[in-house]
């Protein structure tokens, strides 16, 4: 187990500072990207996408875990994310996935973060920044083929670089495009996206210009489509041990690095009728032991989840009880007879998982997401949020 130096003035391990927190497992980050090095072969570049804080798994642990798995460059999204990394003493390539505002140029040059660019005037901005420190500043070409998110569109990018071609202080790094439906049963939205991107590719070097390292796919596109892959995949979700989508699901297995574990804080017994939580929405219907754990919303347990998700404790399910609180969370022990098996107590001190296995059972991302309508990217970010985390190696 390895702590992250998250808190000098405290040298207390993380689950025993705060009876709640996140567990990562980087063998499993490192397992699943050895299965994407099988599907793209020896010769493809992953890029292993960390913005968001890793997904809400640690941006500065995941990018050393990745680059050690071979991982060629790291995905962030804004520069505050890629400073955070440089400051951590990762010195690989960082490329900003979105053209930050103007006022940043100085900055990328100086922790050299690669930017995206689809404006002239960025462009522009930046390449005199980066002549100004005497450096030839690289960056990517970011196409829109179809998402209509960002990117310069694909029948202007040749035009787009042959403008900037001139210029001693830019250098055309790589051209990419996002697919909006990599993810989706349909292919048609998606091969129209990607003969949009190889008619900006083939009018790129019409104009005599080499775009560098091209790239499309995110995890869904690399998982499905071989012919998305070019020269590098932008890997993030499917890293982590999640599924885009279930159609995924079908043609690989992943490991899931994070789970989310606490500690009973309090328990006791509520007579029947007597209401938990707020709006005392919850009444127990008696012979209960409501116990209480310390987190709530604030952590990522959305509040329109109270009283719909369950805990595992000692390999059972039990049923989270009453409003969730910005803080803390109850649920319930039955102690009725009437279940096949021997009623639990469950005692202070003792550990609970709310996403994660515990004997053979699992709760995972994909059911809280699906319970409140979202997808396990959203999830495991809001986790992220609070909580801290230990880190298995
Ligand atoms: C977030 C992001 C990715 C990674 O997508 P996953 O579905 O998590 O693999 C790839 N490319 C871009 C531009 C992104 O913003």
């Amino acid at each position: 187990m390895i702590e992250p130096a998250s808190s000098e003035h405290n040298s207390l391990p993380v689950s025993d500072r705060r009876w709640a927190w996140l567990e990562i497992d980087l063998e499993a980050i490192r397992q699943n990207l050895r299965r994407f090095r099988r599907i793209v072969g020896p010769d493809v570049m992953i890029m292993a996408v960390v913005k968001a804080d890793g997904y809400g798994h640690g941006a500065a642990e995941v990018a050393r875990t990745a680059l050690n798995s071979g991982a060629k460059m790291l995905g962030v999204s804004n520069i505050d994310e890629g400073i955070a990394l440089r400051e951590s003493g990762i010195v690989a390539p960082v490329l900003v996935l979105a053209e930050p505002p103007i006022s940043t140029v100085e900055a990328l040059v100086r922790y050299h973060l690669i930017p995206t660019v689809y404006s002239m005037e960025f462009a522009l901005a930046y390449g005199e920044a980066s002549s100004a420190a005497d450096q030839i500043g690289p960056y990517h070409l970011k196409v829109d083929t179809g998402m209509n998110r960002v990117g310069i569109h694909y029948s202007d990018a040749g035009d787009f670089l042959r403008t900037l071609d001139f210029h001693k202080g830019l250098q055309l790094q790589g051209v990419f495009t996002h697919f909006a439906t990599a993810d989706e049963a349909d292919t048609i939205e998606f091969t129209q996206q990607y003969d949009r991107f190889h008619e900006a590719l083939d009018n790129i070097r019409y104009m005599g210009i080499k775009p560098g390292i091209v790239h499309a796919a995110n995890t869904a596109a690399a998982i499905r489509y071989r012919n998305s892959h070019f020269h590098m995949v932008r890997i993030g979700i499917g890293m982590y041990g999640l599924h885009p989508s279930n159609l995924t699901k079908q043609v690989l297995t992943l490991q899931p690095a994070m789970s989310l574990h606490a500690r009973i804080n309090f328990v006791k017994p509520v007579p029947m009728g007597e209401g938990v939580s707020y709006g005392l929405r919850y009444r127990s219907p008696g012979n209960v032991l409501i116990g209480t754990l310390p987190l709530g919303y604030a952590d990522g347990i959305a509040r329109e989840l109270s009283g719909r998700i369950q805990i595992l404790y000692q390999g059972q399910r039990l049923q989270q009880v009453g409003t969730i609180c910005m803080d803390m969370m109850m649920f319930e022990a039955d102690q009725r007879p009437l279940l096949k098996r021997t009623p639990v107590k469950p005692q202070v001190g003792e550990e609970v998982v709310i996403v994660g296995k515990s004997g053979d059972e699992e709760i995972s991302l994909d059911e809280i997401a699906a319970l409140l309508g979202t997808i396990n990217y959203d999830v495991a970010c809001r986790f992220g949020m609070r909580l801290d985390r230990v880190y298995h190696d």
